[in-house]
């Protein structure tokens, strides 16, 4: 079959403006904050920039104020968005409010798409996906889930405790998992509930101090505490939250992807200007040969992953599961993103772990990829787990 991976000419409008938007706009803010916005200010400016510049919020709908781009588009635009550390945020695209937009506008009733997704797709709230518990609760195997919804006359109540929850701390709201049936260890019976910010019963334990900080909102433990939320928040069917999430899950992964690989072009750039001046051993450094492996490794994996996140979003456009080509690309690009990171620092010598260039500053941000939206290790297990039942199906023929 032929698959047509090129963007549309609009789309392809739309990714040369973004990319001239963050060499103009986002760059000189990003240098100037060393790659970390604490502020509203710095976000509220970025946004309305965005918004003049016509690429804010691309991958929402129109109705709530996008440009409605599939995920095919979406590659084209994010990939030039994270060519900054600062781009996402200011294009309204950056990890988990884009993803929590995505499930919003597949799951939420009408009601809560006007009352949550309208004022997230327009930048005036932030929010946060809270599924992740310390041990031994949920993390690569969500099933070990913990935190507990019972039902109470006024709806439900929460109680349990989560952490790693990004972008928590001012956020308008949480999309919050509790398993409502079953026990921890058993498949299915979670929840997702929309969780007000400044409900008594949700309440910040702690910063946690991370080896990345350029995430807007820092990475927070919760603690859900006799929570008592309404029979409307929530999100989905009781019960099916794990089959909601999944809906979340794949495209989330694979904008992660496209964001980094924005990074991991500026980090080649960089290099690549570095070994073009810099003179040793009586040429240019670029004409070394073991700086050129480094250089043609870091375009191959560029090219690779740009490839397999294009062929995991064409099928996720067309509805397909897509669960062993958005695993496939997300190991693949965590860990390239992070050799190509890695080799950049490599050719710039001290200055690549210097301030002088964010370089380190990208190293820092990449290497958590590699473990959240489900560790290499969960997803090179599934990979071959598919792998071996397509083999047991064909043998059973
Ligand atoms: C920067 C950052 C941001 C995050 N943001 C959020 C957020 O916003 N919301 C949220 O809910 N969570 C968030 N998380 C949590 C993230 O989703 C979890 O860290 C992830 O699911 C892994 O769970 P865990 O940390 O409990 O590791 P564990 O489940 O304890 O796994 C530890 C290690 O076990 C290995 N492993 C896992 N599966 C297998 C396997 N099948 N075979 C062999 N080895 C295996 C892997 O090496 C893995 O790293 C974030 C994490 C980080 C680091």
């Amino acid at each position: 079959m032929a698959v047509d991976l090129a963007p549309s000419p609009d789309v392809a409008e739309v990714a040369r403006r973004t990319a001239t938007f963050i060499r103009e706009v986002v760059i000189p803010v990003e240098e100037r904050h060393r790659g970390v916005v604490r502020s509203e200010d710095v976000r509220w400016q970025l946004q309305q920039a965005a918004k003049q510049a016509g690429i804010f919020a691309p991958h929402v709908a129109r109705e709530y104020g996008g440009l409605g781009l599939d995920l095919l588009g979406r590659a084209a635009v994010f990939e030039e968005a994270g060519y900054s550390l600062l781009g996402p945020l200011a294009l309204n695209v950056a990890a988990p409010d884009e993803g929590n937009m995505h499930l919003l506008e597949a799951v939420a009733t009408g009601e809560q798409k006007e009352r949550y997704l309208r004022p997230l797709a327009a930048g005036e709230v932030r929010s946060c996906f809270a599924m992740t518990e310390p041990a031994p609760g949920a993390g690569s195997d969500p099933s070990a889930l913990s935190t507990r919804a019972t039902r109470v006359d006024e709806g439900w109540r929460i109680d349990g405790r989560k952490w790693f929850i990004t972008g928590a701390d001012g956020a308008g709201f949480a999309i919050c998992m509790a398993r409502t049936s079953g026990r921890p260890g058993e498949a299915g019976g979670a929840t997702m509930f929309l969780v007000d910010a400044g409900n008594p019963g949700m309440k910040t334990v702690r910063h946690i101090d991370t080896l990345d900080e350029s995430l807007y909102g820092g990475h927070v433990e919760l603690v859900f505490d006799d929570c008592v939320v309404g029979a409307d928040a929530v999100l989905g069917e009781v019960d099916q939250g794990f089959r909601h999430a999944q809906v979340r899950l794949g495209p989330a992964r694979m904008t992660h992807c496209m964001r980094w690989l924005g990074i991991a072009r500026r980090a080649q750039d960089i290099a690549v200007a570095r070994a073009a001046e810099r003179r040793l051993f009586g040429s240019r450094l670029g004409e070394l040969g073991m700086v050129q492996q480094m250089i043609a490794d870091n375009e191959i994996d560029i090219a690779a992953s740009r490839g397999l996140i294009l062929r995991a979003c064409w099928e996720l456009d067309r509805k397909e599961s897509a669960s062993q080509s958005t695993a496939i690309a997300k190991t693949f690009c965590a860990e390239a993103i992070w050799r190509v990171v890695d080799r950049a620092v490599q050719i710039c010598g001290a200055l690549g772990i210097s301030g002088d260039v964010l370089l380190s500053r990208y190293l820092r941000e990449v290497r958590p990829f590699r473990i959240y939206d489900g560790p290499s290790e969960t997803h090179r297990w599934a990979i071959a787990r598919r792998v071996l039942r397509r083999h047991d199906a064909r043998a059973a023929r």
